[in-house]
């Protein structure tokens, strides 16, 4: 079972994809550890790559598809994968169809974990950390009992600039203008599976394995 997981930052991602890995029993390739695993290896591809994030420069598509194809051959993915953070483009995505069919693979189904924009925006602005003693609380998911204050000290509960509503409007409409093309792309290859990411986390999970079970 060779699948692709897609979501934006706040969508529930990373909790999703270790249930996948953990029903599944499919390694979880994912390309921050791919390319920690090729440097660290010293593989030609991984240093080639090494070079380049060394000067601060974008890691070239032929080396990152080299990579991630000297990892789908590992013998730990004859079962399948759970393939995150990679394809990020359209170009990937389509050297990656013509490796995998090099390989006599293909993949099954592009698991698109959809969450609107208004929600990514509270989810992702929602934490507050109190500067006496470094507790973080989350305006949804563990909110102070009374707002703005440290349930603990007083303290008065800011947000770090990363958080901040402006930073992180602008960082998600850089992602989600990234990832229309490549959700285009597997549409039209009738790969796409969407999968409400609104929903309790079992919910979601539950909508997902029974796609994957077929
Ligand atoms: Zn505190």
């Amino acid at each position: 079972m060779n699948i692709i997981l897609m979501g934006l930052p706040g969508a529930g991602k990373g909790t999703q994809a270790e249930r996948i890995v953990e029903e599944f029993q499919i390694p979880h390739v994912s390309t921050g550890d791919m390319f920690r695993a090729a440097v660290k290896n010293e593989t030609k591809l991984g240093l080639e790559a090494k070079s380049y994030m060394d000067q601060g420069l974008l890691v070239p598509d032929e080396i990152t598809i080299g990579i991630v194809r000297e990892r789908l051959g590992n013998d730990d993915c004859k079962n399948g994968f759970l393939l995150d953070g990679f394809p990020r483009t359209v170009p990937q995505a389509e050297a990656l169809t013509e490796t995998l069919k090099e390989m006599g693979q293909s993949i099954d189904h592009v698991i698109n974990i959809q969450v609107s924009r208004d929600v990514l925006i509270q989810r992702l602005t929602g934490r507050w950390i109190c500067p006496v003693c470094g507790s973080s609380y989350h305006t949804l998911f563990h909110p102070p009992k009374e707002a703005g204050i440290c349930d603990k000290d007083g303290g008065k509960l800011y947000q770090r600039d990363d958080d901040k509503s402006e930073v992180v409007t602008q960082r998600l409409d850089v992602n989600i203008a990234q990832a229309q093309p490549l959700i285009d792309y597997y549409a039209q290859q009738g790969l796409l599976r969407n999968i409400d990411g609104e929903q309790e986390i079992d919910a979601v999970f539950a909508e997902i394995a029974s796609i994957l079970r077929g």
